[in-house]
């Protein structure tokens, strides 16, 4: 073959593509109910734009990004997350100014240079929310049982919802240095990423993925343990509303996220069915963002959820691929000129139509409307042209009914 898609790539195609259809329409009905408007982002910023926000030593920054000079010398980067390009957006167009909350949700591809392995791509899809202005963690606890009952009602199972606080800018510091005071005497343990770390961000040491490091790292104080007043009244206030709300959870205390944005809540849903890729969605608070962005100090609120994982976790597919309505069989070419303004008629009604193109057997016709699924069968040739007169074959059971050669006629037969 000559040509393939690039690695870490893939093509969606039906069936499969009814299931991916399935989960947006169901996440969609579900925003609308919660007051999330769509926003389309563009696939590309400057590369500011993400180092900015995601953070110089995470390790999407550092060693996944697909960066590359456009013609005009501009450094420009495939977006590896929305959040950063949704708050470039927030900014950009005063959406502060709106009644806040201001709730967005996109859905669309995501780019990151990693090493292909089952469920992780070099392109994938999320879909992901924002939620802006309120600092209240009746917000968190509103925009985590959201993503409980989008999941929910897409019928996946076995799911563990873990959440935890990572504090803000004013306790992190002490923690910060709490940790680095508890890594010190074993830093020789940690691999050479971990230890460049140290000294440029600590805290991403406690997200590092090399067995050796986490064995090494177990024992490191809990950032649970460093929250000032406000991150605790905060974290205290989401987990009663959890409660009140009844959305099954856990408190995990090690639980950190892979960009440096986030502050206070944070949480991640993970599947017991999905091997080492486990995390189907992510997300938490990153109330200094929009100031970072030159934006007037604003708290927000998202998490993005992995369509790649949770299409396998999927036993049947809502739909599935049906097939026409109406398949007609056509015996000489004025039949097909007949058929061609009958389907148009047809399809305008609400129908699903197709019609044979090709120079076969009537058998062989039948045996593409066969293969297509379809519902009804109508045989065009001479004698039905002549004496206007036709039967519509259920396909089902083999029963035909006679009509007219009249669209209004045939619909209203196949719709009863
Ligand atoms: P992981 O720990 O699996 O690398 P992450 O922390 O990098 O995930 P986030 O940036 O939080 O992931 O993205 C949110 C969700 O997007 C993840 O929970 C996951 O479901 C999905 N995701 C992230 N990277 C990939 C990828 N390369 N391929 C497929 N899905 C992905
Ligand atoms: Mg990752």
């Amino acid at each position: 073959m000559k040509y393939k898609t690039l690695k870490g790539l893939q093509d969606i195609l039906p069936p499969d593509i009814s299931v991916w259809q399935h989960i947006e329409s169901t996440a969609k009905n579900i925003f609308k109910n919660y007051g999330y408007q769509e926003i389309r982002l563009p696939l590309m910023e400057s590369t500011d734009v993400f180092i900015r926000s995601i953070g110089e030593t995470s390790d999407i920054v550092e060693k996944e990004m697909y960066t590359f000079q456009d013609k005009g010398k501009r450094s420009v980067t495939l977006r590896p997350e929305g959040t950063a390009s949704f708050v470039r957006a927030y900014v950009e167009h005063h959406i502060y100014n709106d009644p806040a909350p201001q709730k967005f949700y996109y859905m669309g591809p995501m780019f990151r240079y990693e090493r292909p392995q089952a469920f992780r791509y070099r392109q994938f899809y999320q879909i992901g929310v924002e939620a802006m202005g309120i600092d209240d963690p009746k917000l968190d606890a509103e925009i985590i049982s959201m993503l409980s009952s989008i999941l929910g009602s897409i019928g996946l199972e076995g799911l563990n919802f873990e959440v935890t606080s990572i504090g803000c800018a004013s306790c992190r510091p002490d923690y910060k240095t709490a940790l680095k005071k508890h890594l010190s005497g074993k830093l020789d343990e940690f691999c050479s990423d971990c230890r460049r770390r140290y000294d440029a961000n600590p805290l991403r040491i406690l997200d590092c993925k090399v067995p050796s490091c986490i064995e090494s790292r177990k024992g490191a104080p809990p950032v649970l343990d460093f929250l000032c007043k406000e991150c605790k009244d905060h974290f205290d206030g989401l987990r009663k509303y959890l409660e009140l709300l009844k959305v099954p959870h856990t408190i995990n205390p090690s639980l950190v996220r892979g960009l440096d944005y986030y502050t206070k809540t944070a949480f991640e849903v993970s599947s017991e069915n999905l091997g080492s890729q486990s995390a189907v969605a992510a997300g938490g608070r990153y109330d200094g963002m929009v100031r970072e962005f030159g934006g007037p100090p604003t708290p927000g609120i998202g998490f993005a959820i992995g369509m790649e994982r949770i299409i396998p976790l999927i036993k049947d597919s809502a739909d599935g691929n049906k097939g026409p309505d109406l398949f007609f069989c056509l015996l000489t070419e004025e039949a097909a000129e007949k058929a061609l303004i009958l389907a148009e008629q047809l399809r305008a009604g609400g129908m699903r139509v197709e019609m044979n193109h090709e120079q076969t057997s009537l058998r062989s016709q039948m045996r593409k409307a066969n293969r297509m699924g379809a519902a009804h069968v109508i045989v065009l040739g001479e004698d039905e042209l002549k004496s206007g007169e036709i039967a519509i074959k259920y396909m089902t059971d083999g029963k035909t009914k006679r009509s007219s050669l009249q669209a209004d006629e045939i619909q209203k037969i196949i719709k009863n």
